[in-house]
């Protein structure tokens, strides 16, 4: 879905304020500021959305990953102890 610029709601929006829901397209962004730099892209959050989606489905598998190796290793200290009853 195509962001609409808030202010003139016709050009596509290439630009937002970071952490709101303003998106402006260049030329009324200009206008509005005369620093861009106070503006980030819609493709950088877009970029930031991947990495951040990223990161967290790899940290899920890694914690996937830990908690089976701690149900294996639970496995072995269980069987450890019914060797040592017998
Ligand atoms: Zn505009």
């Amino acid at each position: 879905m195509v962001k609409r610029c808030i202010v003139c709601n016709e050009a596509e929006a290439k630009y937002m304020i970071k952490d709101t829901s303003d998106y402006y397209c260049k030329e009324c962004a200009l206008e509005n500021f005369s620093d861009l730099q106070l503006l980030i892209t819609v493709e950088e959050v877009a970029q930031q959305l991947k990495e951040f989606l990223k990161k967290k489905t790899e940290r899920l598998e890694k914690e996937e990953q830990e908690s089976k190796e701690k149900s294996s290793e639970k496995d072995l200290n269980e069987q450890d102890n019914q060797d040592r009853e017998n």
